[in-house]
C-alpha cells in the first residue's frame, strides 16, 4: 500500500476493507460508502469537508489516512487534442498517461507500472526496465485526477490499460483499480464495456482477468510464427503463440464480447501478404477484431513503419477473410504520447 508520512492511501482499500477497518473501531460499516463517495464523485481532497460524517469520524480518517493526489509535473498537447500527463510519484518515480480525443468523447490511457519487465524489442518503456507496479491508488488516482481538470469538451469515457507497464504482471492492483473504476455506486462509475486491459500475453493470469472483471481484452499479437514473436516479444518463449491463443479461445468473454488482437506492423519484420494469412489462420473461428498498428518509430530502434500501400494491403487480405480491422494511426506522435512511445522516467530524468 502507499504511504506517505506512514499513512496509507485510503484509494488503496476496498470498500469492503474500508468497511470492516471502520466496524473495527466502532463505526457503521454503511459509512464506508458515504467516505467513498465523497472521494470519487465529489472529488473531496481532505476529510474535513465530509461534513455528513461526524467531527470524530473525520478525525479517526485523517490520523489514519490520506486521500492521494498525483503530482502533475507537465502536460503536453499534441496537435491532434491529445495531452499526454506527466506524474511524480510519491517516491520520485514518474508516469505518463495520455488523454485521446475521439469524435464525441475522450479515451484515458494509463499506466500500471513504472516501465515494464516484459522487454518488448519495439516499445520505448521497455528500454528503461522494470522499476516497480503502481498501487491500486496511483492507477486510480491517473482518472480521478484528470477528471479533476475542467478541460474537456466532451466526456471522458473509455479507459485503456495500454500506457506504461504490462497490466497482468500488476494483477491484483489493476483488478483493484477496475473495481473502484467500474463501481457506479461508490467510485468512479464507468462501464466495464468500456473498460480494456491490453496484455502481451501472460496466460497464467487471463482467465483470472476474465473471470474476476467485465472489462475488454485486448492481446498483443504482433507476429504470425513463434520465431519472430521469440524475437520481438520475450514473453513468447515462455507462453508461445499456440498456447496464448488456447487460452484465449477459452476466455471468459462477455455476450457478445470480441478479443482485440493489436498487431504492429514493422517494415520488413511482420508486414507480408504470408502474415496477412496466417493471421487469418490463427483467429479462425475466435470472437475477435483486429486492430493495426503501424510502427511508431522512436530514437533508439531501428525498425521502420511499412508504406502505406503495404498497410492497406495487409488490411484487405483481413478484410476480404470476414475480419474487422481497424488501423489505429496512434494519435499524439509530435509529443511522444502514442502507443510505445511513454517511457516518463528516462524523460524526466534527462530534463
Ligand atoms: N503492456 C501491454 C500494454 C501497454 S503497450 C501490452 O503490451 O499490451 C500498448 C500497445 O502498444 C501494445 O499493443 C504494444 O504492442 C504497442 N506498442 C508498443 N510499442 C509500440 C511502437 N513503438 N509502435 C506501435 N505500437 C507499439
Ligand atoms: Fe511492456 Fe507492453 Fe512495452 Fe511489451 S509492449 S515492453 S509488455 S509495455
Amino acid at each position: 500500500m502507499t504511504t506517505s508520512t506512514n499513512k496509507t492511501d485510503i484509494k488503496d482499500l476496498t470498500r469492503e476493507q474500508l468497511a470492516s477497518w471502520l466496524e473495527d473501531r466502532g463505526v457503521e460499516n454503511y459509512r464506508a460508502g458515504q467516505i467513498l463517495k465523497w472521494i470519487y464523485s465529489r472529488q473531496a481532497d481532505t476529510f474535513d469537508i465530509m461534513t455528513d460524517l461526524g467531527k470524530e469520524i473525520r478525525e479517526l480518517l485523517s490520523l489514519n489516512f490520506t486521500i492521494n493526489r498525483l503530482d502533475k509535473i507537465r502536460i503536453e498537447k499534441s496537435q491532434d487534442g491529445s495531452r499526454k500527463y506527466l506524474f511524480r510519484l510519491g517516491d520520485g518515480n514518474h508516469i505518463e498517461s495520455v488523454l485521446i480525443p475521439e469524435k464525441d468523447y475522450y479515451t484515458l490511457c494509463i499506466s500500471s507500472q513504472v516501465g515494464c519487465a516484459q522487454g518488448c524489442r519495439f516499445c520505448l518503456t521497455a528500454k528503461g526496465g522494470f522499476v516497480r507496479n503502481l498501487s491500486k491508488g496511483e492507477i486510480i488516482a491517473q482518472v480521478r485526477d484528470i477528471l479533476k481538470d475542467p478541460i474537456y469538451s466532451k466526456p471522458i469515457t473509455n479507459i485503456v490499460f495500454m500506457g506504461m507497464g504490462e497490466p497482468l504482471a500488476n494483477f491484483k492492483n489493476v483488478v483493484g483499480s477496475i473495481d473502484t473504476i467500474t463501481d457506479a455506486d461508490s467510485g468512479l462509475g464507468f462501464s466495464s464495456r468500456r473498460v480494456t486491459v491490453s496484455t502481451s500475453g501472460l496466460v497464467s493470469k487471463l482467465s483470472a482477468l476474465g473471470n474476476e472483471t467485465r472489462v475488454n481484452l485486448a492481446v498483443s499479437l504482433n507476429a504470425t510464427d513463434n520465431r519472430t514473436r521469440d524475437f520481438l516479444m520475450p514473453v513468447n518463449k515462455k507462453y508461445p503463440i499456440e498456447e496464448l491463443l488456447d487460452a484465449c479461445r477459452r476466455y471468459n468473454l462477455r455476450p457478445g464480447g470480441k478479443i482485440t488482437f493489436e498487431y504492429i506492423l514493422i517494415k520488413g519484420i511482420n508486414d507480408s501478404a504470408e502474415d496477412a494469412n496466417r493471421l487469418a489462420e490463427l483467429l479462425k473461428g475466435m470472437r475477435s477484431k483486429i486492430n493495426l498498428i503501424p510502427f511508431n518509430e522512436h530514437e533508439g530502434s531501428d525498425f521502420r513503419r511499412p508504406e502505406e500501400s503495404v498497410i492497406n494491403n495487409f488490411r484487405e487480405i483481413l478484410n476480404k477473410k470476414g475480419y474487422t480491422v481497424i488501423i489505429r494511426h496512434s494519435k499524439g506522435q509530435d509529443i511522444s504520447a502514442a502507443c510505445g512511445q511513454l517511457s516518463a522516467n528516462r524523460l524526466a530524468n534527462s530534463k
